[in-house]
């Protein structure tokens, strides 16, 4: 591979970047592609992502600086895809301050007490940051979907729960995510789609090592039992909700270099594509600095 800078990647997402649902379907995305780039070229990948994270910085910067767009990033997955990996690689770089992480676990008592988008509203960046999703709302319509003893302890009046429960929390979902985007808060999901022959090796990894043991749930293991289920219904939410103010990435995820590379180019890309810059200085700012600089000079 000729040297490359992460722009030139950016052709790389084209095939990741699903802006109309229409058409998708899952089984036309192999999770172990990797753009054409053979093991060869991982050193040249990894310089890329290197080059993609460093950025990354200074997009963010900018973003914060200018404090009017704010970019929520969604991570959705099976088991062991690499969520938390391709979370802390590509934003390893970026300053906590500007960064907002909250990963979405069984709702609360007090989260059931709420619509469900309630605990997403309260957990969105603020104007000048990146949110980061680990998980979200979007457990709505696949964890609840594969597990319908969850959706009967979600309290809601029987009457609303009807045959089309999962096509209106689909609309609602990409009602609330045009809302963000035309509040100045794009947003990006990320499906990581692993293969179940890869996140089976993955799991034994896990148990064969001792100090992965944490990583490991039992859980998981069932949850694996709903393969097709939990493909069906990312299908079907990818194909509802995909939109270009919120464009959803199936990333290939069976290698994870691959993986950070593809998930670094596309924030790279919607970041550049705000045309972020350091806010301009006012005449009367700028003679206030000339006089703040004269008062220390004399000191
Ligand atoms: P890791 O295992 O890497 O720490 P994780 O995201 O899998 O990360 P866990 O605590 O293992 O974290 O799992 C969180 C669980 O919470 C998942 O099984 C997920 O499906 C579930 N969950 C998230 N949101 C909801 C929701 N709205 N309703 C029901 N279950 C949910
Ligand atoms: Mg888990």
């Amino acid at each position: 591979m000729k040297r490359k800078s992460l722009k030139d990647v950016s052709r790389f997402l084209e095939p990741y970047r699903i802006t109309r649902g229409k058409r998708f379907r899952l089984k036309d995305h192999d999770p172990g592609d990797v753009g054409g780039l053979g093991s060869a070229d991982k050193p040249e990948a990894k310089r890329l992502l290197t080059n993609g994270v460093e950025r990354l910085a200074e997009l963010q910067e900018k973003l914060y600086a200018s404090d009017q767009w704010g970019l929520l990033l969604v991570f959705q997955a099976m088991d062991a895809a690499g969520k938390d990996g391709t979370i802390k690689h590509v934003l390893s770089g970026v300053n906590p301050q500007g960064c907002q992480v909250t990963s979405f676990k069984q709702p609360s008592q007090e989260e059931l007490d709420h619509d469900f988008l309630w605990r997403s509203q309260r957990a969105g960046p603020e104007r000048g940051r990146i949110g980061i999703f680990n998980r979200s709302y979007y457990e709505e319509v696949l964890v609840v979907r594969v597990h319908p003893q969850i959706l009967a302890g979600q309290k809601l009046p029987p009457r609303l729960v009807g045959r089309r429960l999962w096509d209106e929390r689909l609309e609602d979902i990409a009602a609330y995510e045009r809302y963000l985007a035309r509040n100045g808060f794009p947003i990006l999901k990320f499906f990581l789609n692993v293969s179940r022959k890869e996140q089976k090796r993955r799991f034994l990894e896990r148990l064969d090592q001792p100090e992965k043991h944490w990583k490991f749930s039992p859980a998981d293991v069932r949850e694996r039992g709903h393969w097709k289920g939990y493909m069906a219904a990312y299908e079907e939410a990818i194909r509802a909700t995909a939109a270009p103010h919120a464009p959803w990435y199936v990333v290939p995820a069976d290698q994870k270099w691959f993986t950070r590379l593809v998930v670094a180019a596309a924030i790279v890309e919607a970041l550049e594509k705000l045309d972020l810059a350091f806010p301009k200085v006012s005449d009367a700012k700028r003679e206030e600095l000339a006089l703040a600089r004269a008062q220390l000079a004399k000191e």
